[in-house]
């Protein structure tokens, strides 16, 4: 169950659901914030990597963690599309969608 995949409507982000070891999860696959800060550049749009100091989380087990995530990504440029956003808020406003803890 994904939320946004890489491409699809120009999203720089692979955010998809899972159970592991029976807890709910989502993962932010391939994090492109994770393998280091992107430049914005003309050559590259998504800009070159330098290395991060701190250790970027990729798996998320509630909607603050998560958000705050989409919300670094936006910081530097990338798209997240607006669906995530919705899907999210719908997930928080009924407990019987919530896949996160809330
Ligand atoms: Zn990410």
């Amino acid at each position: 169950m994904s939320y946004s995949r890489f491409g699809w409507d120009g999203s720089d982000v692979y955010l998809y659901a899972a159970i592991e070891d029976g807890v709910n999860v989502i993962h932010c696959e391939q994090c492109i914030l994770a393998m280091g800060d992107f430049i914005p550049d003309e050559l590259h749009p998504l800009g070159g990597t330098v290395t991060t100091k701190e250790e970027i989380l990729t798996r998320f087990t509630s909607y603050p963690q998560l958000e705050k995530h989409i919300e670094d990504h936006r910081h530097v440029g990338h798209h997240v599309p607006t669906y995530v956003d919705v899907r999210i808020l719908r997930e928080k406003e009924d407990p019987a969608e919530a896949w996160l803890q809330l």
